[in-house]
């Protein structure tokens, strides 16, 4: 028997309510995978762990071994994203984020590589990066780590090489298309321009700091989102309920920053 109890520092992706006063939480590991623990008493106003128990607290939690969940025992703050939590098109990035997180990893399976790209994502909010290019990148980086890697070198159909010109973008058969393949398909795929392609690969290719140096002007962040979005969502096999908040922000009027 190993010990009655762990510590295991994490990133909370997911929350439910349980009963009067509990909250299950679902907890991206760095070295444990992802885990469900139950949070006890936690939204009592008492509870001194209420803080640690709210989707993207990062932390390292104090667990105890139970029957079926682990339980919180205790937890120190690794980082508060205090940025982050002021502003909410960074907030819905975040939740965006958490939730592809969530629905591209399995409970109790290694995860390490998953938390880290959310880690960089989360810390890259709170300094202020674009929140659109963050999120780009977390899904690029999401679906590499997880298996699902869109293809982007050859065309996905007939693994043909890609001309320099617009190809098309096809989820269903994993990622780019060539021309010929889509000359020859009945029904019509989307428009692949040649620098969103580049765009892509060098986004897939970039830890965050180069990726940072990417120059993305409106149109062009328009189309990388509608192709990756609608990959994951292929992927995923449903909707992402936090694109939806995304959207409902980019709809507000925008902000004038200098307007008294
Ligand atoms: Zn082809």
């Amino acid at each position: 028997m190993g010990s009655r109890t762990y510590r295991a520092e994490a990133i909370v992706l997911k929350t439910l309510d349980l009963g009067e006063a509990d909250r299950i939480l679902t907890l991206l590991t760095r070295h444990h995978g992802k885990v469900k623990v139950v949070a006890k008493g936690i939204r009592r106003p008492t509870s001194r762990l209420a803080g640690y128990a709210e989707p993207l607290s990062h932390a390292t939690y104090q667990l105890a071994r139970g029957r079926e969940l682990d339980v919180l025992t205790g937890a120190e703050s690794r980082a508060t994203y205090r940025e982050l939590r002021e502003d909410l098109d960074r907030i819905a990035a975040g939740w965006y984020i958490a939730e592809i997180a969530d629905r591209t990893t399995v409970e109790h399976a290694p995860a390490a590589a998953a938390f880290a790209v959310v880690e960089t994502a989360l810390s890259h909010l709170e300094a202020g990066h674009p929140h659109a290019l963050v999120c780009r990148w977390a899904d690029l980086h999401l679906l590499d780590r997880t298996g699902f890697r869109p293809e982007l070198l050859v065309c996905s159909r007939c693994t043909g090489t890609l001309q320099e010109r617009t190809n098309a973008w096809s989820p269903f058969d994993g990622g780019a298309v060539c021309t010929t393949c889509v000359d020859r398909s009945a029904g019509g795929l989307p428009a692949l321009s040649v620098r969103a392609l580049k765009s892509l690969r060098y986004l897939l290719t970039s830890d965050f700091a180069a990726a940072s140096r990417l120059r993305v002007d409106e149109i062009l962040e328009r189309e990388l989102e509608r192709h990756l979005r609608a990959f994951m969502q292929h992927v995923l096999d449903r909707e992402i309920a936090s694109a939806r908040l995304i959207d409902e922000l980019a709809r507000l009027p925008r902000r004038v920053p200098n307007a008294v």
